[in-house]
């Protein structure tokens, strides 16, 4: 719903299937010299990737708040890489981008946008050939050495780990671990600077499958905003920043930006 719109007491806000706001999208999109993507779990539930919160939140035998803790981590990591070779490993290893992580890349392509910032693991973006990526919360399909920080591939920690559990750096024996950012732990400082000055820079943020409650991500948008950008958030669920949106819709990302952003017949 455009917030600019007068409230239209006919249309509910959530899955009401309207062309209006594909078109709506577009506009704000051809308006945009420089758009700068956000994203969150929501773009990959479509890739078969749960979402924690939300239509579809996770499920699972193992307790995130075990396998994705940086002090249970350091007690017992056989507890992390069981859950990764129980479910991780081809969980990761099977998902496939979407036609929104596809989307996205072609409009990085193409010049319109200018850096997707994601609080995803899950390397999609990068498999659909997006480029500037900012991680916020890492890559959970790259891993490095506790001790000398030497990086692995997936396929490298997994053949350590089919050897051994939990696997060791095959320089030093530290433990290997993935390269996320575990509850616990600080965001990466270089890339959450980045991630500020492309928000500070665009004019326009479009917020994909986020439910914008996780901080301090959720600042950028606000940041976005307040530095004078536009706002459109795509998410099932409503947000807190709906209100300071200029433009929300409650629909799957699937059903709305590939189309608005050129990609798909509508
Ligand atoms: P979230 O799980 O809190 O919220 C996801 C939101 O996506 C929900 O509000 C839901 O309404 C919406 N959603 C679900 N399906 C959608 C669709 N098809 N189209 C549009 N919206 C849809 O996710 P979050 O805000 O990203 O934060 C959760 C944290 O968990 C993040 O920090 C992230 O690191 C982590 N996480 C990552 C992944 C991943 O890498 N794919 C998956 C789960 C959780
Ligand atoms: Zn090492």
């Amino acid at each position: 719903m455009v917030n600019s719109d007068i409230p239209d007491n006919t249309q509910s806000d959530s899955h009401q299937v309207s062309d209006k706001d594909i078109t709506s999208l577009k506009e704000l999109m051809d308006e945009a010299n420089r758009i700068v993507i956000f994203t969150g779990a929501g773009i990959s539930a479509e890739s078969g990737i749960a979402t924690y919160r939300g239509h579809g939140g996770i499920w699972t035998k193992y307790d995130a708040e075990k396998y994705a803790s940086i002090d249970y981590f350091r007690r017992d990591p056989s507890y992390y890489w069981n859950f990764f070779k129980d479910v991780r490993h081809d969980m990761m290893a099977d998902a496939q981008p979407s036609a929104s992580h596809i989307a996205v890349a072609e409009l990085e392509r193409q010049g319109r946008v200018s850096s997707i910032i994601t609080q995803n693991i899950d390397n999609l973006h990068y498999k659909a050939g997006s480029k500037r990526v900012l991680e916020l919360h890492g890559n959970t399909t790259r891993f490095y050495c506790c001790d000398c920080r030497a990086p692995y591939t997936m396929t490298e920690a997994k053949n350590i780990l089919d050897e051994r559990l939990p696997p060791l750096c095959l320089k030093c024996s530290g433990v290997l671990r993935p390269d996320v950012v575990l509850f616990g732990e600080m965001l990466p400082a270089d890339v959450i600077d980045e991630a500020h000055r492309e928000a500070q820079m665009c004019d326009l943020m479009i917020v994909i499958g986020s439910s914008l409650v996780v901080y301090p991500a959720a600042n950028l948008p606000y940041q976005a905003k307040s530095s004078g950008a536009k706002l459109v958030i795509i998410n099932i669920d409503p947000t807190p920043l709906d209100s300071v949106a200029d433009l929300y819709i409650h629909r799957p990302a699937g059903e709305v930006f590939p189309q608005a952003a050129g990609m798909k017949d509508e």
